[in-house]
């Protein structure tokens, strides 16, 4: 059966706007009558009826330009028919600035300020779903107000090594929640008439050598693991593009990858939209028309030399290409420009408005996961001392345009220093003292450039941290706000990081902090999991804030004041140390970063959490973790499974119960572990789970859906998800390491429709 969404139904707005501006088009016309516009114009006709009439009307050369860029953001449209070109954008944290149509330099302009929302790592830490959807109606109408047809994003990549440039994009390492995250996001643009574009496609897990590595892994993993969350974007999201990423797969550009492209996205998920190639990631002609691409992006002009463009056309004119197969890429294409209104005109939008701001805030707030805290000392009582120290290059750092294709130009972002002071108050005294310099940020473009970095030398970097040891000696608290930049291959897209450590002597200033000031608080603003030796056992409390976005600043004062109850959990674990992970366990080449051009995942199915728990591996700070101003207890665990059900499904309901003295959240978790199997499984793995906001004392009965992919596992010999009879446990609690819940159910043999 194909579960292929159909185009997506555009909201009710979107289509009486549609409506309206097809009457005011014919008006212009001099009241030309409907049955003289051609098909394609007419919007009361299905979409398919409207390819088939544009198509029919489109010369080789019209076909040609539709399926390659004429620009670093847009593909041409149709002059002679009036179709305007298609603008894309990045991308995962708000509409990007505008970029020179043939280079990357910023235009440089006044109207192309956007609002920045947190990073995906800080939306993943939600586990909002719908504060996802939130956030993608939010960036929807500012893509609108921008002229954009596309958002190039969500980016659904796996955590499989803390060390990844890029961690900071992305949901995380597990599937399930990266996938949902996905959903409730794309189903919320795409409502608002924007398409989106789901990246990398796929097993673009690292930064280095992204152009060109080859990755390896074995079927199930690759099903299980690393294409769950695309998956779910195309088949339940709907997304009407996606993006091939850089690297090789099994040998074959993903762009030209027919394994991924033709066989598994088009042909076993029925996906209908474009397949759009990243930014100068495409490398034949051939590989690209007969595998499955159909948008060439990012290559450099001239645009008419580009792989799908000349040589595409000078093929179809000497049969070597069939002109079937670019009609299909031009109508997968139109299905974009269709639903993205880039033929019938868009809806105006709207920017920066106090609903985004408030939006941007919310995730903020809530992407916030407090790690550690004991004393007492959080949330800060401003009545029990009158002078805190802030400390940390972090806490001035404006992290929004430094996030490489992920930047933003914001029209603010509140720091943490701008928050904690806005906060603090008059009553209060704030001293600020920089301790270290994440070196480089100040001059971005100098960086990328190549410009040698700036140095510190050893006695100036000494001065900055004896400055910062007697602000905090001299004040009754500490704030140490620091982390990683986005800079110098620390959370920067195109670069790994080398190993966990912070940057700038970051720890052993943490060390010295803590020593005259008991009182010291660390935030961490960071897009993937840093080392915290030795000074973890040495302060009280830390809480890690990502990448903000515009109100992050605000989010960190109010959760160190209490005036937001931190509810974040973590979505990734983290170590204690790089060689516990499972990419680096074996230290060798070939796991990390890749040896002789390819990588091997030989950790199969077992990233992230799966991994330390199989090897009973105790972590940092495990996935799903995360404290609260209050505390919750689960009850009742019951497991509904109705075995006449032609599918194995279950519902899986528990009562959590906020047993302290504040309003909080928490986020029940079901993780699902199969007794016995025949093949290999994880010990456990999270497969469903809701986000609960409880005042205190009250209690609320959760109800979390488990459908039958929930116990399957993919069979490489079959090619089908297989359910295997026996018993399964679910397992409900706080985290991945804390579930005090268990109950069981048994299941018959089944084979779950794919
Ligand atoms: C990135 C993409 C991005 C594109 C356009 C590429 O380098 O990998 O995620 O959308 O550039 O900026």
């Amino acid at each position: 059966m194909n579960h292929a969404p159909e185009l997506p139904c555009l909201a009710g707005r979107t289509r009486r706007f549609l409506w309206i501006a097809a009457a005011a088009l014919l008006a212009c016309a001099g009241g030309a009558r409907a049955e003289d516009q051609p098909k394609f114009r007419d919007p009361s006709l299905p979409v398919e009826q409207r390819i088939d009439d544009l198509l029919s009307r489109l010369t080789l050369d019209e076909k040609i330009a539709l399926v390659h860029a004429n620009g670093k953001f847009s593909v041409s449209g149709v002059p002679r028919l009036g179709i305007p070109q298609l603008w894309m954008t990045d991308g995962p944290q708000g509409v990007r600035e505008e970029i020179s149509a043939d280079s990357w330099d910023p235009v440089g302009g006044s109207d192309d300020f956007a609002t920045a929302m947190p990073s995906g790592i800080g939306v993943a830490a939600t586990w909002d779903t719908e504060l996802a959807s939130a956030f993608g109606t939010a960036v929807a109408e500012e893509a609108r107000a921008r002229g954009k047809h596309v958002i190039l994003a969500p980016g659904v990549n796996i955590m499989r090594t803390p060390l990844c440039g890029r961690n900071y994009d992305y949901y995380g390492e597990d599937p399930w929640l990266a996938g949902r995250m996905a959903v409730s996001y794309i189903r919320s643009v795409q409502a608002e008439g924007v398409v989106t574009c789901v990246k990398h496609y796929a097993a673009n897990n690292q930064e280095t050598a992204r152009d060109s590595v080859n990755v390896e892994m074995d079927e199930r993993t690759l099903r299980e693991i690393y294409l769950p969350a695309f998956e779910a974007a195309i088949r339940e999201g709907g997304s009407l593009s996606i993006m091939s990423a850089y690297n090789r797969f099994r040998g074959e550009f993903c762009g030209e990858n027919d394994y991924l492209l033709s066989r598994v996205l088009k042909g076993e998920w029925g996906f209908r939209g474009a397949v759009v190639s990243d930014w100068s990631g495409t490398h034949t002609t051939a590989g690209s028309v007969r595998n499955g691409l159909d948008i060439e992006m990012g290559t450099n002009p001239p645009y008419d030399a580009n792989f799908l463009a000349r040589p595409y056309r000078d093929g179809i004119e000497q049969g070597t290409y069939s002109m079937d197969g670019l009609d299909e890429k031009v109508r997968r294409n139109l299905r974009v420009f269709f639903a993205s209104g880039a033929i019938d005109g868009q809806r105006a939008g709207s920017i920066n408005t106090p609903a985004h701001q408030k939006i941007a805030r919310r995730l903020a707030d809530e992407a916030i996961v407090l790690l550690k805290n004991e004393n007492g000392l959080l949330p800060l009582d401003p009545k029990k001392f009158s002078t805190i120290a802030v400390i940390g290059d972090n806490a001035v750092i404006r992290y929004a345009g430094l996030a490489a294709s992920a930047g933003v130009k914001a029209f603010r972002e509140i720091t943490a220093l701008e928050g904690i002071s806005e906060r603090a108050g008059p009553e209060l005294n704030v001293i600020y003292s920089r301790g270290y310099r994440q070196l480089g940020h100040s001059d971005e473009k100098a960086l990328r450039e190549g410009t040698p970095l700036e140095s510190i030398s050893p006695e100036a970097a000494e001065k900055l941290a004896a400055r910062a040891v007697e602000a905090a000696r001299i004040s009754d608290v500490v704030i140490f706000v620091g982390g990683l930049s986005h800079l110098l291959g620390a959370d920067d897209e195109g670069a790994d990081r080398k190993d966990l450590t912070l940057l700038g002597n970051q720890a052993g200033l943490i060390s010295r902090i803590a020593a005259v000031n008991p009182r010291t608080v660390v935030v961490l603003i960071s897009g993937s999991p840093v080392a915290m030796d030795p000074w973890l056992d040495k302060v009280p409390a830390v809480m890690e804030a990502w990448y903000g976005g515009s109100e992050a600043g605000r989010a960190i004062a109010a959760a160190l004041f209490g005036d937001t109850n931190p509810s974040g959990r973590l979505p990734c674990t983290f170590p204690r140390k790089l060689s516990d992970s499972p990419a680096h366990a074996s230290g060798l080449a070939r796991h990390f970063p890749g040896e002789n051009g390819t990588v091997s995942y030989d950790e199969g199915l077992l990233v992230g959490y799966r991994w330390f728990d199989a090897k009973k591996i105790e972590p940092l700070f495990p996935f799903g973790f995360g404290l609260s101003y209050t505390t919750f207890a689960f009850s009742n665990l019951r497991v509904r499974h109705d075995p006449a059900a032609s599918a194995a499904t279950a519902v899986v309901t528990c009562d959590v119960t906020n047993t302290g003295q504040r309003a909080g959240a928490e986020v029940v978790q079901v993780y699902v572990e199969d007794v016995v199997s025949t093949a290999p499984r994880p010990p456990r793995e999270l497969k469903g789970f809701a986000r609960v906001e409880l005042k205190p004392g009250e209690t609320k009965t959760v109800e979390i859906p488990l459908g039958p992919r929930a116990f399957a596992f993919y069979d490489p010999q079959t090619r089908v998800w297989k359910i295997e009879a026996g018993e399964f446990r679910i397992h409900a609690g706080h985290s991945s390491r804390e579930l005090p819940l268990t109950a069981s159910l048994t299941l018959e043999a089944a084979v779950v429709a794919p």
